[in-house]
């Protein structure tokens, strides 16, 4: 399949172009498109066939369920058993936004998008062309992140490209995402909402709001074995082709301990790669490092974080030395996903 790639501004949204992506979905095949959190895989919501095709084309395990994404919170009708008073909270001071409630679902939702459980995941994307795709197309669209399931998930048409290319007739390139991070994904079926993924909204602006809210503790306790409560987090993530370990402890000893490392497979022959921040990059001389972004403002790590492993990726680094973030407000969700993709090699760091 050849796979057409078209440009759209959010502010410029060029009504044929829309016009045939929304085709595209109706006639149940895939269009790639971004969100404010990362580019999306979508798919008609409501039509198994179609949705079938997002599993088939990301390798994407048949147990991991999908979010369904609306344009207009009356869509909820349908979908949902009941909006209960801490919905509507959640869905007034953050929607649109990167914050993916669960529901108990009704009959509508196809049994796929659930992956068998009685819920189904919903959300309602801040940016202009998911809104405008979703209402031209006049259904919910399903839609994951347009990566291959285990690799880093895109924040960049041309990350699409390389995961997609060949697999699904359009992508809409609409530039980089903004947060870069998914969405967070926070379960209302219980009596303290649960949070299963922490993501763009963070706990503490959670909280905020709601009071008392739970962190599943597969979250909290990255380095366990405990089972999360959400399917796809089981899975592995994100994950380069290198072989990665995150270094945690106070900065400073960060960096010496990083630099240690670097000299000893430098002179192994190894190809180094350092994941570091604007504070830090001065101090490694060897290596290849790439800094995610300011340590004093989260969320320009969490915009860069996958492009940064993406872009190692691409230098064929044998190994990536990657520093810790503190896990206060975005931080939470940046260790998650880098403890993901090192597959949980935190290597905690202390002066003797
Ligand atoms: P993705 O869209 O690939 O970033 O992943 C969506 C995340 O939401 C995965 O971790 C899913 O397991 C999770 N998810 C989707 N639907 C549900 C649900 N009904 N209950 C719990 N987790 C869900
Ligand atoms: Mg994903």
């Amino acid at each position: 399949m050849k796979t057409e790639i078209v440009i759209l501004e959010e502010d410029k949204i060029d009504r044929a172009i829309m016009k045939r992506a929304s085709n595209i979905i109706k006639s149940g095949e895939l269009v790639a498109f971004p969100t404010e959190t990362v580019y999306g895989l979508g798919a008609d919501g409501l039509n198994t066939e179609a949705v079938s095709k997002i599993f088939k084309a990301k390798g994407r395990p048949s147990d991991n369920p999908l979010i369904l994404h609306i344009a207009d919170s009356s869509q909820l009708e349908d979908l949902v058993e009941e909006v209960s008073d801490t919905a509507r909270k959640c869905i007034e001071k953050f929607w649109p936004g990167a914050l993916t409630l669960i529901f108990k679902r009704t009959k509508k939702v196809p049994d796929i998008i659930s992956a068998g459980l009685d819920t189904v995941a919903i959300r309602m994307p801040d940016n202009k062309i998911a809104l405008e795709l979703i209402k031209e197309s006049n259904r919910p669209i399903a839609a994951p992140s347009a990566n291959t399931s285990g690799k880093p998930s895109p924040t960049k048409a041309e990350h699409v490209k390389l995961d997609m290319d060949g697999k699904i007739p359009m992508i809409i390139d609409g530039g980089s995402t903004g947060i870069g991070l998914e969405s967070t994904v926070l379960d209302l079926t219980e009596s303290i909402p649960l949070i299963l993924r922490p993501g763009g909204v963070t706990v503490e602006e959670l909280r905020e709001l709601l009071g008392n809210v739970e962190m599943d503790s597969s979250i909290t306790e990255m380095d366990s074995d405990l089972i999360p409560k959400s399917p796809g987090q089981k899975y592995k993530h994100y994950a380069p082709k290198a072989d990665m370990s995150i270094y945690d402890g106070e900065i400073d000893e960060i960096v010496h301990r990083i630099r240690e490392e670097t000299k000893i497979h430098f002179e192994n022959g190894k190809k180094v790669g350092i994941m570091c921040t604007d504070q830090t990059k001065g101090f490694y001389e060897q290596g290849i490092s790439i800094s995610m972004g300011n340590r004093e403002d989260k969320s320009s790590i969490g915009h860069n974080l996958f492009n940064t492993i993406r872009q190692l990726d691409e230098l064929d680094v044998d190994i990536i030395l990657a520093e810790s973030i503190s896990r206060e407000n975005m931080g939470i969700a940046i260790m998650n996903r880098m403890t993901k993709a090192a597959d949980g090699k935190i290597i905690r760091v202390k002066e003797e």
